[in-house]
């Protein structure tokens, strides 16, 4: 498929790469592709980025049926656009494309709408350090109709977004609230995909914690409310003796990229990492038995989040001494120097844009 290409004839002003925020400025093109059923997927389109045009009745807008992406394009010191594992994304979003009813994206058409948009808006990747450039690619359901059922039109659309250093200041210790009253998601529902919902049925517990003073939510499993899952819209891991685990993989958890390029680098240094079914009594436990040696969270946005303390049932559970692991900083250093290709690429995971 041919992308057609219209560009913008008013250039946006380009923000200050000192002050640029999370999810507040775009660039000038956005990617569009549109299905229909009996036709597919069809005019892949590289164009200015501009409010879409969606019926009242577009089923999007009742039913939530929609899911979406996150990664980031990364500028290389010289000058080289490099993208991390941008394949594992494509893939996911069709894994949570089959949960949702969405038809099947071809992933390298995708991926060739990605590299293309990126090549137009590529003086939008900021360079200052630890700048990026947040790809944010998602799919919705357009058909103009009531009535729950699967739609038959869709759109996918890629837009970007440059961020600014998420530790301005260095990485931070964070306080997490262990929730006990609501659920993010629960096996055979949708947690494991990335879905537009998930995000909504979270707000509640994110306000709780930040209420009450707590950087973000642990959320806990939907049926025993004891086996841990994810911290807000991250994925976690302890390391308890020396050895590190992290939840399995169980259904109503998102399967990080992060996730999974923390575990096989840090099985490629020797350390032991178990993914299993992990309660909340046993990290009190391990804090108890002064075990509790480091925690933190894996995602795009934050790479990787080391944990402070706990709070579970008004009792604080403090990782290490508080601060921020071994563990945690050099899978940080390790993972954004992957990222900025500033070290060796052993496992192939990054990509150039050209
Ligand atoms: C996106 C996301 C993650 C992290 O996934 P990455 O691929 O590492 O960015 C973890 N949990 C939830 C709920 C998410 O939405």
């Amino acid at each position: 498929m041919k992308i057609k290409m219209t560009l913008t004839d008013s250039p946006k002003q380009k923000p200050d790469e000192a002050d640029l925020k999370f999810g507040k400025n775009f660039t000038d093109h956005m990617f569009v592709m549109d299905y229909t059923e009996g036709r597919g997927w069809h005019d892949p389109e590289i164009k200015p980025y501009a409010p879409l045009t969606l019926d009242p009745s577009a089923m999007v807008l009742h039913y939530g049926q929609a899911v979406f992406e996150g990664l980031k394009c990364y500028r290389a010191d010289d000058g080289r656009l490099l993208l991390f594992r941008p394949e594992m994304n494509f893939k996911r979003l069709n894994a949570s494309d089959e949960r949702l009813c969405i038809p099947y994206i071809d992933e390298e058409t995708a991926l060739r709408g990605l590299n293309e948009l990126l090549i137009t808006d590529k003086e939008w990747v900021p360079s200052a350090e630890g700048t990026t450039l947040y790809i944010r690619p998602f799919v919705i359901a357009t058909e103009p109709a009531l009535g729950v059922h699967i739609s038959s039109k869709y759109s996918f659309i890629i837009i970007l977004n440059p961020v600014g250093a998420y530790y301005p200041e260095g990485l931070k210790p964070t306080k997490i609230l262990i929730e006990d009253e609501y659920v993010r998601a629960v096996k055979g529902g949708v947690g494991f995909a990335k879905a537009s919902g998930n995000y909504a049925a979270s707000l509640k517990g994110q306000q709780k914690a930040q209420r009450q003073g707590f950087t973000q939510t642990m959320w806990l499993d939907g049926v025993h409310r004891r086996f841990i899952e994810e911290v807000g819209t991250s994925n976690v891991f302890f390391k308890i003796a020396g050895e590190i685990i992290t939840p399995a993989l169980s259904g109503s958890i998102l399967p990080g990229i992060t996730r999974d390029s923390s575990i096989r680098l840090l099985k490629s240094w020797g350390l032991k990492v178990t993914e299993c079914a992990f309660s909340v009594d046993e990290l009190a436990d391990a804090f108890e038995k002064g075990t509790l040696e480091e925690s933190f969270a894996t995602g795009t946005a934050t790479c990787v989040s080391p944990i402070g303390e706990f709070s579970w049932n008004g009792k604080k559970i403090i990782a290490g001494d508080g601060g921020i692991g071994e563990i945690s900083k050099r899978l940080f250093d390790t993972l954004t120097g992957i990222q900025y290709g500033r070290l060796e690429d052993e496992f192939g995971w990054v990509k150039e844009v050209k």
